[in-house]
């Protein structure tokens, strides 16, 4: 890759998005209650009990029903509507003939896992206006299963316990501070009777935190704080030693992250390791990005951004930690998938349990699961911010890197080179299959953060962007930038073993069977299986939704299936409308559920065809239009999409009749008109000027040549 960008594409670079989140399984028995001991260590087999599929989260089935001999036999076995049109990234729970399946807005749907059945549904009512406070769409990646109860992480921060057979709320806690941009969108997990949860919302400006909640009660048991508090002192929780000993002198004593929080929100990845009895997770970016606005005084790295952290299960008292980006500048969180394994990495090649992370950085790392020792690293795509990794581990930076040169092309960008997609780990071959991609960017530093805006980065993506809306060949040569490829990684050689390019980045999370098949679901709606071993693609069928979910495999009656979730949406579906110069895949969620010689159809998807007719004349002068451009690149382009393409999920503002009157402009825009859908009022970081010269760019976009025909 050319590492300076060419003048002709410096749009790209301002672009490019801006955005950047049982064993013993085989409980065949109905009687038998779920207990922590069976959802131990092992690989997952019947049924799919917590969000990795084991404590190990390796995403590896013992199923060898399908095959690679009998997989062309595979049919459609049942479909089921989840009545949503936003992203869905839902790992399905498995347990006792039941499918949970999450969708947007936190709503959980039980199902007959066999039919597809509708049981119950449980919405747990969201207050609409909390959507502008998720950087990354309002998905939810999953439940969490115990002793008859399910639990679920609400968008608004709710952690609540529902009754497995019912979906009644048997306990709701609030986990954060409401007057703060905190979102929750992971999976819960169930860690020796206490059910943890983290949460998101770094880009706005919130402090990170893991919490422990009593299984019964919800009582908080303990919490662990992953940066530092701004007067530096103890909080009362399980990480007042350790941000003592070594977070605190980390940080300077001024800077944006003393009011905004510092970010390291724990999203994601969150691991028990049984046999060290520890909790592992990641960690994500800091808050705002930019680390010469977040901390001036740049004496330190930052702790505990963008690192791997180990914890007493019990206590969440500190075991050890690993820093993949010290004082992180790009948004490139450690959060992605963590995964547990026995390797041939001791003494004499004697097996090593080890913790394995492919994060936002382009580093695969392995490092020892008992001490958090850097075993080794290796990058999985090409980068530009860094030439690799010294003898500890720790990125060797380029030159160009930090400070940021505003025309520097870094790679990876903020939505990584590979994000939330779930990894998954054969233990027979001792392979990793990481659903990875290139998304370079290039970021532009303010010199100081807007007071104004709700997304809040300390970069300018609007700096330098067009007015006019681009034309063909300049779209053309920034969609040759990004890529999407499946990596079959060894992380013993650390080295790819074999990859799959795919058109488009951002495609579905991984799965990997004991039958050597590893199935993954694309933007374009393919559900697809692979041989394990040599990247042969095996079967295919496409389903008729874009796919960022992973899929899942379970047993009942002796018949296997293979479940997946459609929903196209996220942090990158909601921005790359203006990459796709056809339809985008309608985003249509669904849950599609697979068998042997099964003959069902997935029905085709309800897309209402858009009138693509500027709504207005044009208006403005270039004045106007450029205080419209940056207006909408600081409040709407995260949701509406760049250059006001939208990819589909949410409005396309150029062809809304509310562009042809002001008034009525003004009462979506400032007066909060269709905050009950998500469109809360934006008078607090817009004037009326503001807003109009908005709808003056919005208008104007709708007259220039079409670059994207999005769907529905
Ligand atoms: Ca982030």
């Amino acid at each position: 890759m050319n590492r300076r960008m060419a003048g002709g594409t410096s749009a790209a670079l301002v672009l490019a998005l801006a955005l950047s989140g049982c064993q013993k399984a085989e409980t065949d028995s109905p009687a038998v209650a779920l207990t922590d001991s069976l959802a131990a260590a092992g690989s997952a087999g019947k049924e799919w009990l917590s969000y990795g599929g084991t404590y190990d989260e390796q995403r590896h089935s013992r199923l060898k029903g399908i095959n690679q001999d009998n997989v062309d036999q595979l049919g459609v076995a049942w479909t089921y509507a989840l009545k949503t049109g936003r992203g869905v990234e839902t790992t399905p729970i498995i347990h006792d003939g039941v499918m949970y399946a999450t969708s947007a807005w936190s709503v959980v749907h039980a199902l007959d896992a066999k039919t597809g059945a509708e049981l119950w549904v449980y919405d747990p009512g969201v207050d609409r206006a909390v959507g502008v406070d998720a950087c990354c769409d309002v998905v939810n990646r999953g439940v969490a299963l115990h002793e008859g109860k399910i639990y679920v992480g609400v968008i608004d921060g709710r952690l609540e316990a529902l009754d497995a057979k019912t979906g009644k709320v048997i306990w709701s806690k609030q986990t954060v501070d409401r007057s703060k941009p905190y979102t929750v969108t992971g999976a819960p997990r169930i860690v020796k009777g206490k059910v943890l949860i983290g949460n998101g919302g770094a880009e706005l400006g919130v402090r990170g935190y893991l919490s422990a909640y009593d299984v019964n009660t919800g009582e908080l048991v303990w919490r662990f704080f992953t940066v530092p508090n701004p007067e530096l002192k103890p909080d009362g929780a399980a990480s007042d030693p350790i941000l003592a000993k070594l977070g605190n002198s980390s940080w300077g004593k001024t800077g944006r992250w003393t009011s905004d929080g510092g970010g390291g929100t724990v999203w994601d990845s969150i691991v028990y390791d049984e046999v060290n009895d520890q909790v592992v997770f990641g960690v994500g970016n800091g808050s705002p990005w930019n680390a010469m606005l977040r901390d001036p005084e740049n004496k330190g790295d930052n702790l505990f951004l963008s690192s791997i952290v180990a914890v007493d299960a019990d206590t969440g008292a500190y075991k050890w930690h690993f820093q993949t980006t010290p004082r992180d500048n790009w948004d490139y969180t450690a959060t992605q998938t963590i995964i547990l394994a026995e390797l041939p990495l001791g003494q004499g090649g004697a097996p090593r349990r080890i913790v394995m992370q492919a994060p936002k950085n382009g580093f695969f790392y392995v490092l020892d699961a008992k001490t958090g020792a850097y075993i080794s690293a290796n990058n999985f795509v090409p980068q530009t911010w860094a030439t690799g990794v010294d003898a500890n581990g720790r990125p060797i930076e380029t030159p160009e890197a930090r400070p940021v040169n505003a025309s520097y092309l870094h790679s990876p960008g903020p939505q990584g080179a590979h994000n939330w997609h779930p990894m998954a780990f054969n233990p027979d071959l001792g392979l990793a299959y990481i659903p990875a991609q290139e998304l370079p960017q290039g970021y532009l530093p303010k010199p100081k953060p807007d007071p104004a805006t709700k997304w809040n980065t300390g970069f300018a993506f609007e700096d330098g962007m067009p007015v006019d809306p681009l034309d063909p060949a300049t779209l053309k040569a920034m969609k040759a930038m990004y890529k999407g490829r499946l990596i079959a990684w060894d992380p013993v050689k650390q080295e790819a073993r074999w990859t799959v390019e795919l058109p488009t980045p951002s495609n579905g999370g991984v799965l990997s069977t004991a039958a050597g098949i590893v199935y993954q679901g694309t933007v374009g709606g393919d559900l697809v299986g692979y041989d394990a071993a040599t990247g042969k693609k095996l079967w295919s069928r496409n389903i008729k939704g874009g796919v960022i979910a992973p899929p899942v495999t379970y047993e009942i009656d002796g018949e296997q299936y293979l479940a997946v979730a459609t929903g196209w949406g996220g942090a990158y579906g909601l921005a790359a409308g203006f990459l796709f110069d056809k339809a985008v895949p309608p985003s249509v969620g669904r849950v599609v559920a697979f068998k042997l010689g099964a003959k069902g159809e997935v029905p085709d998807p309800e897309v209402t065809p858009i009138d693509r007719t500027p709504q207005t004349a044009r208006f403005g002068d270039a004045k106007m239009l450029q205080a419209g451009l940056v207006a909408y690149s600081r409040n709407c382009m995260v949701c509406h999409g760049p250059m006001a393409i939208s990819s589909g999920v949410l409005p396309d503002l150029r062809w809304s009749p509310t562009t042809a009157d002001a008034d009525a402009w003004k009462a979506v825009v400032l007066e909060g008109q269709r905050a009950s859908a998500g469109m809360v009022s934006f008078a607090k970081q817009m004037t009326p000027a503001d807003a109009e010269a908005v709808r003056a760019y919005v208008v104007h976009q709708a007259h220039g040549p079409v670059a994207a025909k999005p769907a529905g």
